[in-house]
């Protein structure tokens, strides 16, 4: 596909941009370009261009607006030794965003295209990319773009893709979180949209993060919808266990958990180094029991934002408990580097994970 560059008349000037690098927060500064691809009913998809960042004028009988029929990807680029900018398994992406576009009765984006908007963007605002720590948050989206109140799938989606350079996503860097577990709100039932990324899912998991913060806690995990009994993943993350004898469990792709791109590193990463990891359920209360007893000794959340977040203590209606002496584990912080290594150049990439930009 074509894309059209219309290169930002005005970028910010290289002195704004060093200065606002040296505190970067998470989504808060975005670059100079984006990407907009449309699709018509009838044509397909369209008018791929690069252009300045600038808002979207809207209908206010947008169907996105009514519906939210809305789906997105998060990735980051990284800029390695040598200067070398490179994508973490960015075809992961392309699929699992199709898969949430067939859930969502949206159009697919040909793999390719998304790749090439991906890629282009990143070329176009490679001065965007951070060095060591940081890196940039790249957020493909699509939503429905019909003016239209009816209640069917639209006949106008835009796809678009921002970027955003991030510095680490939780402000306390290494420290464990705590979590709440709750009890009043599910995530995803059967049948629902559970693993597909729309922006529903975040939507509804808000007031439960809001009820975590009431609590003192850094992030909700949601447990089963049919028997409020099975650990299943925290709002953006998917979720770890590590038990004294030195296995790994995480919970199951069963359609109400995220097809995390992180959890699967991380599971083949830890069984190439001898790690016995299994895909398991894990009831609330045996994690209790597990953390009380010394079974269990690690917990960990993962997504490509927060990366690996090790898991100190658990708050619940019935009270707390801790895992492990409440900080971040070996294990946790083995495989943590084992990921980042690799997504910086560190180590080599026996995968093919990584692809070079350009
Ligand atoms: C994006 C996301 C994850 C993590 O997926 P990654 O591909 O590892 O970034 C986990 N859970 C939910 C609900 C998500 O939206």
């Amino acid at each position: 596909m074509h894309f059209d560059i219309h290169p930002n008349p005005a970028p910010l000037p290289e002195a704004d941009r060093v200065e606002a690098f040296k505190a970067l927060g998470f989504g808060t500064l975005f670059t100079d370009h984006m990407v907009v691809i449309r699709w018509t009913e009838g044509r397909g998809w369209h008018s791929a261009q690069i252009t300045a960042r600038a808002p979207f004028p809207l209908d206010p009988a947008t169907s996105v607006l009514h519906y939210a029929q809305e789906i997105f990807e998060g990735m980051k680029a990284y800029r390695q030794p040598g200067n070398r900018i490179v994508l973490f398994r960015p075809d992961e992406n392309a699929g699992r965003f199709n898969a949430s576009a067939r859930r969502m009765a949206m159009p697919e984006l040909p793999e390719e295209v998304f790749l090439d908007a991906v890629q282009k963007l990143v070329a176009q605002d490679a001065v965007w990319v951070p060095e060591g720590e940081g890196s940039l948050y790249l957020r493909p989206f699509m939503f429905a773009s019909e003016a239209f109140l009816g209640v069917r799938p639209a006949r106008e989606y835009i796809f678009c893709v921002i970027a955003s350079p991030v510095g680490p996503y939780f402000k306390g860097g290494e420290k464990a979180v705590t979590i709440w577990a709750s009890q009043a709100y599910t995530r995803a039932a059967t049948g629902g949209t559970g693993a597909a990324k729309c922006g529903g899912n975040y939507a509804a998991s808000l007031i439960a993060q809001a009820e975590a913060s009431a609590h003192g806690c850094d992030q909700v995990v949601f447990l089963d919808a049919a028997e409020r009994r099975w650990v299943e993943e925290l709002g953006g993350m998917n979720v770890f266990f590590v038990f004294k004898d030195g296995s790994v469990i995480t919970p199951p792709l069963t359609g109400t958990i995220l097809p995390g791109i992180t959890r699967k590193s991380l599971m083949q990463l830890a069984s190439d180094a001898g790690t016995a990891i299994e895909e398991r359920p894990y009831a609330f209360d045996q994690w209790q029991a597990d953390a009380a007893s010394g079974h269990l000794v690690e917990a960990f959340a993962c997504g490509t934002a927060a990366v690996v977040a090790g898991i100190g203590k658990v708050r619940h209606d019935g009270g707390e408990f801790l895992i492990g002496d409440g900080q971040t584990g070996p294990v946790t912080r083995r495989l943590r580097e084992a990921l980042v290594s690799l997504q910086r150049g560190q180590s080599n990439d026996p995968y093919g994970w990584v692809r070079t930009i350009g």
